[in-house]
């Protein structure tokens, strides 16, 4: 890991929704964007709220017609996190959203590129403080009007390189965008330069991170849905936060936008760039030595224990007695399974040996317990209090799912308890 590059910050929000920064020494900050329309009030209200729970720092609007720019007068006044206006094509959208009071815009130098324009987009954010992200995508960079020649200058520069011309656009591209905004003396910038190819988004932030030093907004544009977008994001996201760049993220799903928060806020735990919040479940994937119905298991404890449990708490699922006593010793609760029965561990100490079907409810309760006594100060998160022992094997390890399938072994009644 690389340490974070230095950068300006800038801060993002107000009194009332309270203040994000962003670069600098800042946590990397998670955004995402609504789906709906921004006229609909309420249910953009709604859908902002729904991300800031998940734990979202800050939310962008589309804001394509007037009426969209109207509506933020009373949605900035319900939300709870500070909320982006983002605009193309009309800087008008950009100048009423400043008067509605939002706290940060974001232009497209591919759609509004007039010079005049822009500065009276920079004039109305300075005069307010918000801040500007000047947000290039691959899709829209190409004006087809002029700056090739230095685009040609750059791709010299570039060339032999997989993406060479079109990193070359959109760094010509910044240049030329930023000089509007040096000339008028604002730097509240922060800057994104975002295509769906993995490789080019890594490319394009590492040369950006080495030119300017505005805090760096991530993300893969139009990654698809989560299945195939999560590969595609994390991949470009995680090696590039791993190189210390990237000041704020974004990552775009073609599904329900409350999975881009979860994974980002992940990606930054895994990372270790943020501080978790919540329950971290680590689970076995399972072999042939299974011997319970694990999967339903963890999804389960899953559902049941991430929206209780409020304090990082490390819970181990584990199969079997393999490998699930070294995994269980670095987590502050566990089960390990064996022949139809669970064997539970906190801090190492082994609480309890229950039969299958009372797994899930001993293990939420020794959950429950453990951020008790945390609360109280009566134990400590990540401490290891006793190693643990493998028990020897209970019951014949191998061809589990056999006998889960012919009915040998009863699979768990999730909720209910012998
Ligand atoms: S913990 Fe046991 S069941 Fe799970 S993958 Fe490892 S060996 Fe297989």
């Amino acid at each position: 890991m690389s340490p974070r590059r230095k950068t300006r910050q800038v801060t993002v929000g107000d009194d009332r929704v309270g203040r994000v920064r962003i670069g600098g020494d800042a946590p990397i900050a998670v955004q995402t964007m609504t789906a709906g329309y921004t006229h609909e009030i309420d249910a953009c209200v709604r859908e902002i709220e729904r991300y800031a729970a998940a734990g979202a720092d800050i939310v962008r609007v589309a804001v394509p017609e007037r009426k969209d720019t109207e509506a933020l007068h009373e949605i900035l006044g319900q939300v709870s996190v500070p909320v982006v206006a983002d605009v193309h094509f009309h800087f008008q959208r950009a100048l009423e959203a400043v008067e509605a009071g939002v706290h940060k815009i974001r232009l497209n130098p591919g759609n509004i590129s007039d010079r005049d324009q822009v500065n009276k987009v920079i004039d109305a954010c300075k005069e307010r403080g918000i801040p500007i992200r000047i947000g290039v995508n691959e899709g829209s960079i190409i004006e087809r009007k002029d700056k090739l020649k230095r685009a040609e200058e750059l791709g010299k520069f570039f060339a032999g390189h997989k993406s060479g011309h079109m990193l070359a656009l959109m760094i010509a591209k910044l240049e030329e965008y930023l000089d509007i905004f040096e000339a008028r003396d604002f730097h509240d910038v922060t800057i994104s330069a975002k295509s769906m190819d993995a490789s080019m988004v890594i490319d394009v932030y590492t040369e950006i991170s080495k030119r300017f030093d505005y805090p760096l907004h991530l993300g893969v544009t139009h990654a698809g849905p989560r299945d195939t977008g999560a590969i595609r994001s994390i991949a470009a996201l995680s090696t590039l936060v791993a190189n210390g760049i990237g000041d704020t993220l974004r990552i775009s799903y073609a599904s329900d936008h409350i999975d881009e928060v979860k994974d980002g806020l992940e990606l930054l735990y895994c990372l270790g760039k943020r501080e978790r919040k919540g329950v971290e479940l680590i689970a076995c994937p399972t072999c042939g030595r299974i011997q319970v119905d694990l999967f339903t298991l963890v999804k389960e404890v899953e559902k049941k224990l991430m929206p209780e449990l409020k304090l990082p708490i490390k819970v181990a699922v584990m199969g079997c007695v393999v490998n699930g006593p070294g995994e269980a010793e670095g987590a502050d609760v566990a089960v390990f399974a064996g022949d139809r029965r669970g064997i539970i561990y906190v801090q190492g100490q082994r609480v309890a040996n229950v039969p299958e079907a009372e797994i899930l409810d001993r293990l939420l309760q020794e959950c429950r317990e453990f951020e008790a006594k945390v609360n109280r100060g009566e134990a400590k998160l990540g401490e290891k209090v006793v190693e643990i022992v493998p028990p020897a094997p209970i019951g014949e390890l191998g061809s589990g799912m056999d006998k889960i399938r012919a009915g040998l072994v009863e699979q768990i009644t999730i909720g209910k308890t012998s």
